[in-house]
């Protein structure tokens, strides 16, 4: 069984039974079935279930969301734009099954086309950080284009998922389509990496499990769509809106307690305006609104669990110059908005993962110190640079290996623009124009007219 407790205040909110392989193989053998049919509907009827599905997610928005907070902790602010998240996804996708085309190429004595097959079952494994859009991203595109999912959530998130399963029945979807099986990584998810009848798995979680999954994948030749962890840097060059830079760097790093792969936890400050960047910032660390997820005025909420406080904690070094925001005391995974200064660019905090509302400051001379800065990570998902000069923010986005940048703001998210990572962030890319052909074999056809 699996425990589910409020992140908040450690109470149990439900215990839910855990998948072990047996039950992965009688899911795989219905959806296989559910897909074959499903795949030979027409293009427009899959729309128009998918569409359905997202009307019945929008009916369901708030009660989602508090789902969402019970479980993971997430203010309730954040869980509404992720439950609305969740029926953009499906609508967007919808849209996608009826514009799924191939191509027409030139070719001697024939006609010559491309066919953009569905890839069968597709497995699709979540983290605890998003529960409800991570599940979403790939699911609403595989089936837009013809499969089935087996979705596998984190052991510590599974209710927004089993939700949302239940509603895509009551918006019709066929039986077995769309199913949500819970249980621990090593066991489910393993089995769902390593079943012949899982055509393509989507994984998103630490690069360390990542890193196994695609080495189990590798039997088969699995595909595979990767999303891991990230190091983003927050470039700020000394000829931006310093005091714009300032204001919105907390929540860069501070929004979901920092649990988000695209967390801005490397500020890079030109030399020239650290001072007064540091003297700006601290004031808006030390403002953030730590509490009570349910309270609308309520910043930030409390880690996921146990054990990732202790992870937090542990990357932060005794004595450390910091800045620190205040957090509630007792029950619930409690960390304060913490910022780290002084500390080498090669420190733990600096250059790995922390997940958590913990970020380090760290000084650059010029433009080519600070795209060394940025890149020194073996990461690259996303970031954000700082400058009013359109030029060098050109360069700059150009010289910084990640998937996702933005410009004098933090936007790394839209379900219509590609995500995703290079270097050890991850493989592939998810949503945008292109989400749905993840999930196609491309097929070429030659018809002779010779005959
Ligand atoms: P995790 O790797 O511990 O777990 C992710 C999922 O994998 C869970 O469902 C878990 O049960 C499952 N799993 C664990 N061991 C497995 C195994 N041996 N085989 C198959 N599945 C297994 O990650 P987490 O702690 O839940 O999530 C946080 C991580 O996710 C962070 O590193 C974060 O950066 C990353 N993340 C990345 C993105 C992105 O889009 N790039 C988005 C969100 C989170």
């Amino acid at each position: 069984m699996l425990q589910v407790l409020n992140p908040a205040t450690e109470e149990v909110v439900a215990t839910v039974p855990a998948a072990g392989p047996e039950d992965v193989d009688a899911a795989v053998a219905r959806a296989a079935a559910a897909q074959t049919a499903w795949a030979a509907a027409a293009p427009a009827d899959r729309a128009r279930l998918l569409r359905r599905f997202a009307a019945v997610v929008d009916a369901h928005t708030e009660e989602l969301a508090l789902l969402e907070v019970r479980e993971a902790g997430h203010t309730l602010g954040n869980a509404r734009w992720e439950a609305g998240n969740v029926r953009d996804l499906l609508d967007y996708a919808a849209g996608g099954a009826e514009r799924l085309n191939g191509r027409q190429i030139p070719v001697r004595g024939g006609l010559d086309v491309t066919i953009l097959e569905p890839l069968g079952v597709v497995g699709v494994i979540a983290p605890w950080n998003f529960p409800m859009p991570i599940a979403a991203w790939a699911t609403a595109p595989a089936l837009a284009a013809g499969n089935a999912v087996v979705l596998k959530p984190a052991e510590t998130t599974p209710l927004t998922a089993l939700r949302l399963a239940e509603l895509a029945l009551e918006a019709g979807l066929p039986d077995h389509l769309f199913q949500v099986l819970p249980g621990e990584g090593p066991v489910a998810g393993n089995a769902l990496v390593e079943h012949p009848g899982i055509a393509k798995i989507v994984f998103t979680g630490s690069t360390r499990t990542g890193r196994h999954v695609m080495a189990r994948a590798a039997d088969q030749v699995k595909r595979l769509t990767l999303e891991l962890g990230g190091k983003s840097p927050n470039i700020v060059f000394a000829d931006a809106d310093v005091e714009a830079a300032a204001a919105a760097a907390p929540m860069a790093f501070l929004d979901n307690s920092g649990q988000d792969c695209c967390a801005r936890t490397r500020i890079l400050v030109q030399r020239s305006v650290y001072d007064r960047f540091l003297a700006l910032l601290a004031p808006a660390v030390e403002a953030t609104v730590v509490g009570d997820p349910l309270d609308e005025r309520t910043q930030m909420g409390p880690l996921i669990s146990r054990a990732q406080l202790d992870r937090v904690r542990g990357y932060v070094p005794e004595g450390a110059e910091a800045i620190r925001g205040k957090a509630p005391e007792g029950p619930g995974f409690w960390y304060p908005p913490t910022v780290l200064t002084g500390l080498p660019e090669d420190a733990p905090c600096a250059v790995e993962e922390v997940f958590g509302p913990v970020a380090v400051v760290l000084p650059f001379e010029d433009e080519a110190d600070a795209i060394r800065l940025a890149n020194a990570t073996p990461y690259g998902l996303s970031g954000s640079i700082w400058t009013r000069d359109v030029g060098r923010a050109l360069r700059t986005s150009r010289a910084v290996r990640a998937g996702n940048l933005s410009v004098n703001s933090h936007s790394s998210v839209r379900y219509w623009t590609p995500f995703g990572g290079f270097g050890r962030s991850g493989l592939g890319r998810e949503l945008g124009p292109d989400a749905l052909t993840a999930f196609t074999e491309t097929k070429n056809v030659f018809l002779s007219t010779e005959a």
